[in-house]
């Protein structure tokens, strides 16, 4: 799969969390350079917005992003 087309943009991907896992290089290859449909960050940012990803959100955190994703459907 291609590169994510955030990658410019995202604070995880441009080391810009406070808290950088000390495995990032290979969550980025996972991720950002193969699987970035399957980021949390990804698909917060896709569906409400990059303004709303929490900068602490990790791409594997993919049930606090179901959370958001339910919690932004109840707001509504
Ligand atoms: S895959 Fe996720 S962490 Fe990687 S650049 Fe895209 S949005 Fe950022």
């Amino acid at each position: 799969m291609a590169d994510c087309p955030r990658l410019q943009k995202c604070p995880f991907f441009n080391d810009q969390l406070d808290d950088m896992p000390d495995l990032s290089g290979a969550v980025k290859a996972l991720f950002c350079k193969k699987n970035y449909r399957n980021c949390a960050r990804y698909n917060i940012a896709k569906q409400l917005g990059p303004q709303n990803v929490p900068n602490n959100l990790f791409p594997a955190d993919g049930r606090q992003a179901n959370e958001l994703l339910k919690k932004h459907k109840v707001q509504k």
